[in-house]
């Protein structure tokens, strides 16, 4: 199961079985911390400086003292090194760190910091290629003024309920909407549609993650001349649109065929194609470049 799995916790390069956390660390006992999911290609990480900004927003956000992000950097090569992989995925984990049983996270002194490398992949080279099922579950994304998606924090809860209710509907995916009952995104991915030529995503504010991939594909649309736009979205334009994909770390891009028993127009779409192949050159010339 951990044949390739490397991680450094702590400082300490350790194999994959005899990596632990006290179970009185904070980030176990509570969620009590944040992490970032990050594509290593070529033995290189994609775009490593936007996941580590992302961190320290987050710590920031959860009054959590982090190392500097050259600790991060350091541990990153030390895993993917270690893995023996050209191609994986990173997990790096921020914990409050041990403290007592009570939730006060001014008991836990040092935070627990983890660097995982293994492989990944979300769904089967057959699935992305006919497209996947959704549904839109019935679990919504909390607001900002509550726990603010933007913070990618260890309660993943909102999601699990989102993919349990698409397991339950024998779908692969779940997509949650927010208070309002727009559409906020996937259960670990962002949301795209195609409509008359125009590329649609809802806004962080309406209860995204500010996806780095999500970015990515944003900057990718204008450089091939698709017009992009930030939007509101509800159940009817997701039904009615042209096109339909997540994006996402661990998913990069993933089609649409149908929602709610809905089908999607057309999957894969033209412009989902011609941004797919084009992520795929993007993530070749940033890897193999000699630039870090
Ligand atoms: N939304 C959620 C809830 C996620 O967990 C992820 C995965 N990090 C995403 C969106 C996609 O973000 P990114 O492209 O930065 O991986």
């Amino acid at each position: 199961m951990f044949e390739h799995a490397r991680c450094w916790v702590n400082g300490q390069l350790v194999p994959a079985e005899q990596a632990s956390v006290s179970v009185f660390d904070h980030g176990f006992l509570y969620g009590d911390g944040i992490f970032e999911g990050v594509r290593f290609y070529n033995k290189r990480a994609f775009r490593l400086p936007l996941h580590l900004k992302r961190l320290q927003r987050s710590a920031a956000a959860l009054q959590l003292q982090i190392p500097h992000e050259e600790v991060f950097i350091q541990a990153v090569y030390a895993v993917i090194e270690a893995s023996e992989l050209q191609d994986g995925y990173l997990r790096i984990i921020a914990t409050r760190g041990v403290g007592v049983l009570g939730i006060n996270p001014a008991t836990c002194k040092e935070p627990g910091v983890i660097v995982i490398a293994d492989q990944l992949q979300m769904v089967s080279d057959a699935e992305r290629a006919k497209g996947i099922r959704a549904i839109i579950t019935a679990t919504r994304r909390s607001q900002p003024d509550r726990l603010d998606p933007r913070i990618k924090s260890l309660n993943y809860l909102t999601s699990i309920f989102a993919r349990m209710e698409a397991n339950f509907a024998g779908v692969e995916e779940g997509i949650l909407l927010n208070d309002r009952g727009c559409v906020a995104e996937g259960t670990a991915e962002n949301i795209f549609i195609m409509r008359d030529g125009e590329l649609l995503t809802p806004a962080p504010t309406e209860g995204a993650l500010a996806g780095i991939t999500r970015a990515t594909v944003l900057e990718l649309a204008a450089q091939l001349g698709i017009k992009t736009r930030e939007t509101v979205l509800t159940a009817y334009d997701l039904y009615s649109a042209d096109e339909c994909f997540f994006t996402g770390t661990g998913a990069r891009l993933i089609p649409v065929r149908e929602i709610d028993g809905r089908k999607i127009q057309t999957c894969p779409g033209e412009a989902y194609q011609r941004l797919a192949v084009a992520f795929a050159d993007l993530v070749h010339q940033e890897t193999t470049s000699l630039s870090p």
